[in-house]
């Protein structure tokens, strides 16, 4: 059986991508990877279905990133590493273009069942915190050193994916490695600032705008926010990350379950679901064709709004109705 790290050593040109829209773990954990390949002197493209957010360039100081643009042929590659997500599906338009080049698939991941995806080898762990904490664990087995910039890209994958530490994800491994990317010169302050202290002078009233979109349901214990195309479109505008009302909502008594639906230009909704208590957000999802983590969870449902508004709302209550009474977290 080939061991995924006779995959990284056994093969010239790798193409690193992830899933749409890349979120901190997953820039942060392609950084660290490209720079690894590179210290074991290999060719490495960094190629994401959809560009970087202007929040997220700072990465580009030390690390090159490109996405796919239909009329542009990509760079050469014999393999392919999937990174915090395991299925070509979630690369959108990428993942068929991937295909036709007959490469070999790998994937890094750290969610649920991540080792039934498209990787013919995988390098996959449902208990790490965060992508970029498993990219750590292969610099340490393959004893390559860890250079500054890798550093600031596996810390951003930390932050990114435990909320600044604030979630119950954030284990012993997540403070350990902090501290030692810390020492390695990290600094948390200014990454924070490049990510949280641009924002648009409209980000201000496009948080207001769309927490006013929110209503309770099951007696306090659901939050849905339902922001329509109108308003995604101002956000995309001033580049706002409308995942900030998750927290306010989350932050309500007595609530279990936070949905955010977001109507999407192609008529999709994209629904993004967190749990506070004993409700296994993955498993409601699941049903709709999605994934995730016991308590962040995601999925893109092919229905107007109103009917996966409902969808949800019915699901949520079934999987509070299986639970009985739920405990607080
Ligand atoms: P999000 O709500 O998009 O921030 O996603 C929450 C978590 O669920 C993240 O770890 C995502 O990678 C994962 N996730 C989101 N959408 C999907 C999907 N369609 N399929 C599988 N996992 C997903
Ligand atoms: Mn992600
Ligand atoms: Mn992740």
């Amino acid at each position: 059986m080939t061991t995924f790290h006779d995959f990284l050593r056994g093969n010239q040109r790798f193409l690193l991508t992830g899933h749409e829209n890349p979120d901190g773990d997953c820039l942060g954990a392609e950084v660290a990877l490209w720079h690894l390949l590179r210290a074991l002197g290999k060719t490495v493209n960094i190629v994401n279905p959809d560009p970087i957010g202007r929040s997220f360039d700072f990465l580009q100081r030390h690390t090159p990133f490109s996405h796919a643009r239909p009329d542009e042929p990509l760079p050469d590659f014999d393999a392919v590493v999937l990174l915090d997500c395991c299925q070509l599906s979630r690369t959108g338009l990428l993942g068929p273009r991937l295909v036709q080049k007959k490469p070999t698939f790998a994937v890094i991941d750290h969610h649920v069942g991540s080792e039934r995806g498209d990787g013919s080898i995988c390098y996959v762990d449902s208990t790490a915190a965060a992508t970029g904490a498993l990219v750590r664990r292969l610099y340490r087995e393959l004893d390559v050193p860890l250079p500054m910039a890798a550093a600031e890209g596996i810390f951003l994958s930390l932050v990114a994916d435990t909320g600044w530490f604030r979630y119950s994800n954030a284990d012993q491994e997540v403070f350990a490695m902090a501290s030692e990317l810390v020492a390695a010169g990290v600094d948390g302050s200014r990454i924070y600032d490049a990510l949280y202290r641009r924002n648009h002078p409209d980000s201000a009233g496009l948080l207001a705008d769309a927490l006013h979109r929110h209503r309770l349901a099951l007696g306090g214990k659901l939050a849905i926010a339902c922001l329509d195309k109108a308003l995604m479109d101002r956000a995309a505008r001033a580049d706002f990350d409308t995942d900030a009302v998750l927290d306010p909502l989350r932050s309500l008594e007595g609530i279990e379950v936070v949905a955010l639906l977001k109507e999407r230009f192609d008529g999709t909704v994209k629904c993004s679901l967190r749990a506070r208590g004993d409700v296994d957000v993955q498993a409601i999802v699941a049903t709709f064709g999605g994934g995730g983590h016991k308590k962040a969870a995601g999925v893109t449902m092919r229905m107007p709004m109103a009917a996966a508004e409902a969808a949800i709302e019915a699901a949520v209550q079934q999987s509070l109705l299986a639970l009985g009474g739920t405990k607080r977290t």
